[in-house]
């Protein structure tokens, strides 16, 4: 159904400011690729509606350019840049049934009724909604209202979609649905999209690449294994993933293709994979783990840990744990035998670990 090809957007030293005296927002280079499902995310604050608001041209950047597929855009009104928006609330128009509110778009732009018609019926049949077609808004679930509202974006066969926290009124079983349903939805449709959350969950599980920011500051942008595994700050580490991120602080000492992180209460050696990249020098850092990458089996271990607290999740515990090194939260089956109060050996997955420069936070390009 999709005449268009995607679009590439690429936003170039993009800045906005609302006030002098605060932090502006700046987009240094970003290109969203033909296609891609690109997520922004970070805390409350940081940017993301923004940055999604001048794509759209609902904001004017302060400066820079946005173009879309190599055509700057800056001074191209909001109706004429052919981009569709799903907000958190789906802002349906609640006098009018079902398959008016998808239609309307297309009415107002003068498309005959039967073209209308034969893309109502295709984004029914894609969203699954065409027994729904003849109800008001009122009359369905929340769930649904948002197919609606999805259906409403993509009937115009957007160059871009862009799509705003849309799945945060639903409750958890719902969102977990809908989180699937859009990723195979813009699968099929194929359109470049742009896609805003403040859940980390949701940026992991969507995304091809992920835009981190924090305080109007592109922190990182890649796939999200690669910010899982390698996440280039410790703001990164610790906002992306759930059990966050384990930090210790300490200092390294680096010896030939090995390296020795040593801490109040653990030395631990650490074989280096690759050449020693310049800058890494001895001395203070901080040292990263994810909860799944602690074990305990070893007779050892490389340090002792009290439980303080077991959380059930299902498949798997969350283990609370004091230890000399700070407190820590490991990840382990739900088959593994462990109770408050219990003491265990803990042992770091070498090859997983994370280094960051001390004083910036910035992660060491350490092979380990
Ligand atoms: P949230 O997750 O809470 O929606 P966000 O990351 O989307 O946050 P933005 O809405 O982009 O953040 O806001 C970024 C910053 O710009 C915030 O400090 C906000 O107060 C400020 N801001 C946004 N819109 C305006 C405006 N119209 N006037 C003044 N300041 C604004």
């Amino acid at each position: 159904m999709r005449k268009s090809l995607p679009t590439r957007v690429t936003l170039s030293a993009v800045t906005k400011s609302f006030r002098k005296d605060e932090q502006s927002i700046l987009i240094e280079d970003l290109t969203i690729e033909p296609g891609e499902l690109l997520t922004l995310v970070g805390p409350s604050g940081c940017g993301k509606t923004t940055t999604m608001r001048m794509i759209a041209g609902l904001e004017e950047p302060s400066s820079g350019d946005i173009l879309f597929g190599g055509r700057r855009i800056n001074d191209v009104p909001v109706q004429n840049r052919n981009v569709a928006m799903v907000f958190q609330n789906y802002a349906l128009y609640p006098h009018l049934r079902v398959t008016d509110n998808l239609q309307y778009g297309l009415k107002k732009r003068g498309v005959p009724a039967k073209q209308r018609q034969e893309k109502v019926e295709w984004v029914s049949k894609l969203l699954h909604i065409e027994s729904l077609l003849e109800r008001k808004p009122r009359q369905i679930s929340g769930g649904e209202q948002q197919r609606v509202a999805l259906g409403r974006a993509i009937i115009r066969d957007p160059d871009v979609l862009l799509l705003d926290e849309p799945l945060s009124n639903l409750d958890a079983k719902l969102r977990m649905i809908m989180r699937a349903e859009l990723v195979k939805l813009q699968r099929q449709i194929g359109c470049t999209t742009v896609f805003v959350t403040h859940d980390q969950l949701e940026a992991m599980t969507m995304s091809d690449r992920i835009v981190v920011i924090e305080k109007g500051r592109v922190q990182q942008i890649g796939a999200p294994a690669e910010i899982y595994n390698a996440p280039n700050s410790v703001f990164v580490a610790t906002f992306m993933g759930s059990p966050p991120m384990n930090l210790l602080k300490g200092d390294i000492v680096i010896s030939g293709s090995e390296l020795t992180f040593s801490c109040t209460g653990m030395r631990i050696r650490v074989p280096l994979v690759g050449p020693t990249p310049p800058g890494a020098d001895n001395g203070p850092v901080t040292l990263g783990v994810r909860p799944e990458h602690i074990t305990f089996d070893a007779e050892e271990g490389d340090f002792p840990a009290d439980v303080v607290l077991v959380e059930f999740v299902g498949a798997e515990k969350f283990v609370f744990l004091q230890t000399q090194v700070g407190q820590m939260i490991a990840r382990v089956n739900v088959n593994f035998p462990v109770a408050p109060n219990d003491r265990l050996n803990c042992t770091l997955d070498r090859s997983k670990l994370n280094f960051f420069a001390e004083e910036s936070g910035a992660r060491l390009a350490l092979a380990v």
